[in-house]
C-alpha cells in the first residue's frame, strides 16, 4: 500500500517527510495539530490545468482556483503568482482575496443566496464577474450597479439535468438542488433573455457545476455538450450572444486506495472536443472556457499532524487512538463519514498493523477522523498524520469547544513558514463582549 500524497516520502531517518521536509521537525517548530501544506505541489496542480487550456483549447480559456477548498490570504497570492482566477462565494472570501492583493477582474463570485451587503462590495469592487443565481437576485444586482453607476458582467448558473458524485451520475430533468436555474423547463433561457434587456448588467456566459469529487468524463462531457447548445439555443431564438462557457469544478482525488482519479488534463482534452464540435455544427464563436477546480488544487497537497494521546482497546470491539484534533479541524469525517488514510509519522512502514479508530478531542461520540485506518502499534505522545486534508479541512474548521484552529504550515522548496498561525485563547473571547 502507497500513501495516497504523491510528495509524501520516507527519509533516511525512517520518518514521514512532505516535500523533503521531515515531519517531526514541522511538528517539533509549530506544535500540533497541525495543517501541512507542499506548496510546490499546489503550484503543479494550477499547471497541470493552464498547461491543458493552452495544449488543447489553445489557451481561450482561464482556470479558476474555487476557494471555498482552502481561504487564506497566502493561497490567493499563489493563485495570483500563477496566473488562477479565483472563485468566491461570500463576501468573507472576497475580502480576503482583495486583502491579498488578487486583481478583482479575475474573481467570480459565486452564491444561492448572496446578499445586498455582499453584491454592493463586490460591485464595488469591481469584481470579473458575478455568477446570477436566480431572477431576483439579477434584479437586486441591476439595481445596485445603477445606483453605482456600472454595468456588471454576468454569468448564469445553470442546471443542466446532470447530476454527479463520486462513481455515478445520473441525467434527470430538473435537478432538486437549491443552486441556479433550470435549462429543461426554460427558466433559464427566460433569465438570460430578461437580462440581456437590463441597462446595467451585461450577460456574457454561462455556468455549471455538476457535482464533486468526481471520477469519470462523461459527466463533463455530457454537461459541456448540453451547456453548448443552450449557447446555441440563445443565438438561434433570441441572437444573444454568449462568449463564456464556465463548467464549474469537482475533479476527484485520491483519499484512499480506492479512488483512481483521471489526470486532470484530460478533462480538458475531452471536453475542449465536445466544445469545438458543437460550435461547428451549431454555428456559433468558440467560447471562452472557465474550470473551476478546488479540491483538485489543495487536497492531495496538505495533511494533518496531530499527537496521540489516550490509546483504549475495547476487547472484540475496537481500538480507539484519540488524537489532539477532530471534527473542529476536519469535520468531513461528521459531515459525510469521508474515508482518510493515516500514518504514523515516526514508523510510518511499521509491520503489525491493525485496524484502528482515530477519535478527535471534542465532546461528540460522532467525532472520529477515520474507522478501520491501518496503523502500525500506536502510543501517546506519538505523532500521526492524516492524509490528503489540504481541501474543506481548515476552510471548515470551527472553534466547537472552544479549540483554537491550528496552524497553516506551508513548504516550499525545503523550507517552511506559516501561511496561518495558531489561534490563541485570546483569538477565541475576542468578539465576547
Ligand atoms: C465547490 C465549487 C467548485 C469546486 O468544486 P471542487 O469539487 O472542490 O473542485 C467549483 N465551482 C463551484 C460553483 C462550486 O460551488
Amino acid at each position: 500500500m502507497g500513501f495516497v500524497m504523491e510528495t509524501l516520502s520516507v527519509n533516511k531517518e525512517g520518518n514521514l517527510a512532505l516535500g523533503g521536509v521531515d515531519l517531526t521537525e514541522v511538528a517539533a517548530c509549530f506544535g500540533t495539530p497541525a495543517y501541512v501544506m507542499d506548496e510546490n505541489y499546489i503550484r503543479e496542480n494550477c499547471r497541470v490545468y493552464i498547461n491543458a487550456l493552452n495544449k488543447f483549447y489553445d489557451g481561450n480559456g482561464l482556470a479558476l482556483y474555487a476557494s471555498k477548498a482552502l481561504s487564506c490570504k497566502y493561497i490567493y497570492r499563489i493563485m495570483k503568482e500563477e496566473g488562477m482566477g479565483v472563485d468566491v462565494v461570500s463576501g468573507g472570501e472576497l475580502y480576503t482575496a482583495l486583502a491579498a492583493d488578487f486583481p478583482a477582474e479575475k474573481i467570480y463570485f459565486h452564491g444561492n443566496n448572496k446578499t445586498d451587503d455582499e453584491l454592493e462590495f463586490a460591485i464595488e469592487k469591481n469584481v470579473g464577474r458575478i455568477v446570477v443565481d436566480n431572477l431576483p437576485e439579477l434584479d437586486r444586482i441591476s439595481a445596485i450597479a445603477e445606483k453605482q453607476g456600472k454595468n456588471v458582467k454576468v454569468l448564469f448558473r445553470i442546471k443542466p439535468g446532470i447530476d454527479a458524485h463520486t462513481h455515478s451520475f445520473v441525467q434527470t430533468g430538473q435537478i432538486d438542488s437549491k443552486f441556479g436555474v433550470a435549462l429543461e423547463t426554460g427558466e433559464a433561457e427566460q433569465i438570460v433573455k430578461y437580462a440581456s434587456e437590463l441597462k446595467n448588467v451585461t450577460p456574457v456566459g454561462v455556468h455549471c457545476h455538476i457535482g464533486s469529487q468526481i471520477f469519470e468524463l462523461a459527466p463533463f462531457t455530457l454537461a459541456a455538450e448540453k451547456m453548448m447548445n443552450f449557447i446555441g439555443d440563445l443565438k438561434d431564438k433570441y441572437r444573444i450572444e454568449i462568449s463564456e462557457l464556465n463548467l464549474g469544478g469537482g475533479y476527484g482525488i485520491k483519499y484512499t486506495d480506492e479512488d483512481d482519479p483521471i489526470a486532470y488534463d484530460k478533462y480538458i482534452e475531452a471536453v475542449s472536443k465536445v466544445v469545438r464540435s458543437v460550435a461547428e455544427k451549431r454555428g456559433v464563436k468558440l467560447p471562452f472556457v472557465i474550470m473551476e477546480p478546488g479540491r483538485s488544487i489543495v487536497a492531495s497537497a496538505g495533511l494533518t499532524l496531530y499527537t496521540v494521546g489516550a490509546v483504549k482497546e475495547i476487547p472484540d470491539i475496537r481500538t480507539y487512538i484519540s488524537v489532539d484534533g477532530g471534527m473542529g479541524d476536519n469535520p468531513r469525517y461528521i459531515l459525510y463519514q469521508s474515508k482518510y488514510q493515516a500514518a504514523s509519522v515516526t514508523n510510518p512502514l511499521g509491520k503489525d498493523t491493525k485496524k484502528v479508530t482515530i477519535a478527535g478531542k471534542c465532546c461528540e461520540s460522532g467525532d472520529l477522523l477515520a474507522e478501520g485506518a491501518e496503523l502500525p502499534p500506536m502510543h501517546a505522545g506519538d505523532l500521526l498524520a492524516v492524509l490528503a486534508t489540504g481541501a474543506y479541512n481548515y476552510s471548515m474548521a470551527s472553534n466547537y469547544n472552544r479549540i483554537p484552529r491550528p496552524p497553516v504550515v506551508m513548504i516550499k522548496d525545503g523550507e517552511t513558514r506559516l501561511a496561518v498561525k495558531r489561534e490563541s485563547y485570546e483569538d477565541l473571547i475576542i468578539n465576547d463582549l
